[in-house]
């Protein structure tokens, strides 16, 4: 039977058989790896917090009949911080499910995995806005899965002065205000010259200097709706989980 050593990020788990659990381990080199972890459900389980997901552990998987089960696991990092606070733990819910649905190869799972890991340390620890670090996060995977937007301004030349933009979401570069240059522009958001320099900062930036900036409120709110519109189009899918926190604060304002 072969064995394998591993340190991964836990990016889902759903119950198997009465008392199994079924994780997805997003590993530095490995890909992403599906594995048994044995009582993982049981109250006390060995496995019960290395099984969690967006927790990190070293683990010993066996393969077995075309399928890894945990033999050991050590929790390296539990990310404690997310756990205090609701927006926190939703960022990071959201931040796992666009991690899982990117990490179809070894390539991109190798490319995402330091990102993953930095953001749940972002958004673990007190110093950065959750939604801000949210907000990079998807646009740093954008880059990562070939979406790449081209932030190098209008072609016609003549905006490097100028305060806003248009952002083309199908064109995936930006345009000026310009009526002769707009009219091609098709779907379109207009921002600030202050959310170009913060998503241009996050192109150009790796690992945990990614999170590593702040923006004043009115860009951080233009930089979130822009890179959440541009990952739900790329990606074709509505991303739904930080929905949960604008309704929750409509309910706390009743
Ligand atoms: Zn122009």
């Amino acid at each position: 039977m072969a064995s394998l050593k591993v340190r991964g990020l836990v990016i889902s788990a759903k119950q198997h058989k009465e008392q199994d659990r079924l994780i997805r381990i997003l590993t530095s080199d490995q890909g992403v790896l599906l594995a048994c972890a044995p009582g993982a459900g049981k109250l006390g389980s060995r496995h019960a917090l290395s099984a969690q997901p967006g927790t990190l552990s070293d683990f010993n998987l066996n393969f077995s009949r075309g399928f890894y089960y945990l033999s050991e696991s050590e929790l390296t990092e539990p990310f404690r911080g997310l756990y205090e606070d609701i927006e926190r733990l939703t960022c990071a819910a959201h931040i796992l499910e666009i991690a899982s649905d990117l990490c179809v190869s070894q390539e991109i799972s190798s490319a995402v995995y330091p990102y993953a890991v930095c953001a749940l340390h972002a958004l673990s620890g007190s110093k950065r806005k959750p939604t801000l670090v949210v907000s990079a996060f998807e646009w740093k995977m954008m880059d990562l899965a070939g979406y790449s937007a081209d932030l190098s301004g209008c072609s016609c030349g003549r905006a490097d002065a100028d305060e806003r933009y248009a952002f083309s979401m199908s064109g995936c570069r930006l345009y000026c205000l310009r009526p002769g240059c707009l009219s091609s522009s098709g779907d379109y958001r207009v921002v600030s010259r202050g959310t170009v320099e913060a998503l241009r900062y996050i192109q150009s930036s790796e690992n945990t200097r990614l999170f590593s900036f702040t923006v004043n409120d009115e860009i951080l709110d233009e930089m979130v709706d822009l890179t959440r519109r541009y990952l739900c189009e790329h990606l074709e899918k509505k991303y739904c989980k930080m929905d949960l926190l604008a309704s929750s604060e409509d309910f706390l304002k009743i």
